[in-house]
């Protein structure tokens, strides 16, 4: 676990973000607002005064806190659904969270982690076509509807890559099936392929899909 993947995924946008497993020694946050985290929670401090006076921190070199930053009274305990977005969710949980809400957070990880410039332009390579099944989903008269797959998802516990070999240009449909590891990627029979797409990111969503079928 790191404290810029957590600040991130977690939307806290402090400046400078730091981890550690029980809270009690850090390097000293250098920019403002920054973040403490532990295993269960954050501390956040809005500016440096804060953090400088705060009557618990013993900050010179680096910072100790004797019973961890979850004894503060500002620590905040991660919350059920921020937990889940640490974690990602693999789809080994769907059982226990549901098909919609595994879908929902894992394209809310996907959003924040993505880079949107990417995702624009391969759905402008493949026109908003289905790579899996040729669908041009029209929206209006001139304007179609595509999704993007992030073969190895981004964030826990996969930390796929943002990049295009590790993206297919898909339909809702098939997004949804690739996202529930419902169905394999069968390089060979795509419709179209107009991107290298890596090989071993391929095998990755395959493992899964036959590791789901066995479960
Ligand atoms: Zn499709």
């Amino acid at each position: 676990m790191n404290g810029d993947y957590l600040n991130k995924v977690l939307k806290i946008k402090a400046k400078h973000a730091l981890y550690h497993e029980n809270g009690k020694w850090y390097h000293n946050l250098q920019k403002f607002p920054g973040v403490l985290f532990d295993k269960n929670g954050y501390l956040i401090f809005d500016n440096k005064e804060a953090y400088f006076n705060h009557p618990s921190l013993q900050s010179n070199k680096d910072l100790f806190i004797k019973n961890g930053i979850e004894s503060l009274t500002e620590y905040r305990r991660f919350t059920e659904f921020e937990h889940q977005l640490i974690k990602g969710i693999s789809p080994h949980d769907v059982n226990n969270a549901g098909f919609e809400e595994t879908v929902r957070v894992l394209r809310e990880v996907n959003s924040i982690l993505r880079k949107k410039s990417l995702v624009d332009k391969l759905k402008k390579l493949y026109d908003n076509t289905c790579q899996i099944c040729g669908t041009r989903l029209a929206i209006s008269q001139n304007q179609f509807y595509s999704e993007v797959h992030h073969i190895v998802p981004l964030g826990e516990p996969y930390n796929g890559k943002d990049r295009m070999d590790n993206m297919i240009c898909v339909c809702p449909n098939h997004h949804v099936q690739l996202d529930l590891k419902a169905i394999p990627i069968d390089e060979k029979s795509l419709k179209s392929i107009k991107h290298e797409i890596s090989s071993n990111y391929i095998d990755h969503h395959n493992l899964l899909v036959e590791g789901l079928s066995k479960a």
